[in-house]
């Protein structure tokens, strides 16, 4: 398998791709392995993860710069995503223990009762290549924490990191047959899924994890699934300050290239201030360098995937086709890599691809709305419920609008943000279950309930 620098097109290393006997042979060896691991105390696989933490921060130039070259990532954003990952993990660090110690509910009487957690067994983290740190920490840190043997498949696009992440966790004392990784595009991943594993766990495309959903589920075992989002971002009249909500906005639109589950896809803004915020939102934008990742004046980077470049430019096309204004951008860069400028439509409506599928890239409509009913209708006309944001100097109208929306996270004047103390969850077409928080250590293992009587 061919790894390329979307910055450059240059070929940066092959990799050999998992066969489905190797894949095999893996199984055999996490099932071996499994029960010493889920026999340790939660203290000493807390620790292996302590040290995955400190190994995290010590490689960090290393780390980024691959992830940087394999992802196109700008640099400083690659270092930002590794403190983020070293952040969730001291969330796990710090809490695991309180959620996996079992509880009692009736100490006095005839009969005691407890809970304890059990791990699932061995499970597949069927990754996507984004955020390859803060997508995979979510599932693999609790899932060893818990106890549990990982079957690792990192995106084919984010394939060196996740090899970084495996030798790391080797090296911090994770055994080699508690956590394995399998190297290969979408066939590999299917290899997982014909295996009899404890537990799916998936972050990717609403295809994919509706395949595996399909797939998985006469198994009978949990299968999570964090895919992809359509975010809605509202700007009320009220906002105190236009030009800071335009950039909040923008950041929102391309940071990571717009390659984030949760940037912020389409926005409408009341008809009061839509003009201002619009020309706010096209000043920002027309300052912000697109070029080498390595570059700390670029705060765009090349698109990952080549096919996204063509794939973008159809959801324009149609959009203007059906009547939207390209105020500007859209074009691929005449230079080598995935290179597009970041584009912004007006005119856009719900009849057009650009306001309804995902688009997964720096590209955003903007949709000038009469007042919060409309905004709120408009926000709610979609498959998917990842988040929506709302910016208004009044928590209670925001307030208002978040009860209602069938999204698995609200934001009050932030948007593209996640937190290690909350459930992160998607709903409908963005995914099932959750991770982070201790809803998500918890998702990992299974209780059993102990009646003790004498
Ligand atoms: P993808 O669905 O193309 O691939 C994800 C993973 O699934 C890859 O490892 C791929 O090799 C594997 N895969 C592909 N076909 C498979 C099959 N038949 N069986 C098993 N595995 C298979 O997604 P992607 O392009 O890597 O990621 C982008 C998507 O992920 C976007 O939709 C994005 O919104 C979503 N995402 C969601 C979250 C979240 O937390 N909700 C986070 C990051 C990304």
């Amino acid at each position: 398998m061919k790894i390329i620098n979307p910055a450059t097109e240059e070929l940066i290393r092959e990799v050999e791709e998992d066969t489905e006997a190797s894949v095999r042979e893996k199984f055999d060896l996490l099932k071996k392995g499994r029960p010493a691991w889920s026999a340790l105390a939660v203290e000493q696989r807390i620790a292996c993860i302590g040290r995955f933490y400190d190994l995290l921060a010590s490689e960090k130039e290393d780390l980024a710069h691959t992830l940087t070259r394999e992802s196109g990532k700008p640099l400083a954003q690659s270092y930002n995503e590794l403190d983020g990952a070293r952040a969730r993990i001291r969330y796990f660090l710090d809490h695991s223990a309180r959620y996996l110690a079992e509880e009692w509910t009736v100490t006095e009487g005839a009969t005691r009762e407890k809970i304890v957690y059990e791990p699932l067994g061995i499970i597949a983290n069927i990754s996507a290549w984004n955020y390859p740190y803060l997508v995979g920490v979510n599932v693999f840190i609790p899932a060893l924490i818990g106890g549990n043997a990982v079957f690792y498949k990192p995106s084919e696009y984010a394939t060196l990191t996740g090899m970084h992440i495996c030798r790391m966790l080797h090296a911090s004392g994770v055994p080699e047959d508690c956590f394995q990784l399998v190297a290969g595009r979408g066939i590999v991943g299917e290899w997982l899924l014909d295996l009899p594993l404890d537990g799916y766990f998936f972050t990717g495309s609403y295809r994919t994890g509706r395949h595996i959903a399909e797939k998985v589920a006469p198994k009978l075992v949990p299968c999570g699934l964090e895919l992809g989002g359509k975010d809605p971002l509202y700007v009320m009249e009220d906002v105190e300050d236009i030009g800071k909500t335009a950039a909040a906005a923008l950041e929102g639109v391309v940071y990571n290239n717009g390659q984030s589950c949760c940037a912020v896809e389409r926005i409408y803004v009341h008809e009061k201030i839509f003009d201002r915020f619009v020309g706010e939102y096209l000043g920002h934008m027309k300052k912000m360098k697109v070029g080498d990742p390595f570059d700390p004046a670029t705060g765009i980077g090349p698109l990952s995937r080549e096919v996204q470049l063509e794939f973008l430019s159809q959801q324009i096309a149609d959009a203007v086709g059906k009547g939207a204004k390209l105020l500007y951008g859209g074009n691929r860069l005449e230079r080598k890599g995935f290179f597009m400028e970041p584009a912004v439509l007006v005119n856009v409506d719900h009849r057009m691809r650009l306001m309804k599928e995902e688009s997964f890239g720096p590209v955003v409509g903007i949709q000038k709305v009469s007042g919060d009913d409309e905004a709120a209708a408009l926000m709610a006309d979609t498959e998917y419920g990842l988040t929506a944001a709302i910016y208004s100097s009044s928590y209670e109208r925001a307030e208002a609008i978040m009860r209602t929306l069938d999204t698995g996270t609200v934001y009050w004047n932030c948007c593209d943000r996640v937190s290690a103390t909350l459930p992160w969850s998607g709903r409908r077409h963005s995914g099932l279950g959750a991770t982070l928080s201790y809803q998500g250590i918890r998702v990992f293992v299974r209780p059993k309930a102990y009646h003790i009587r004498g």
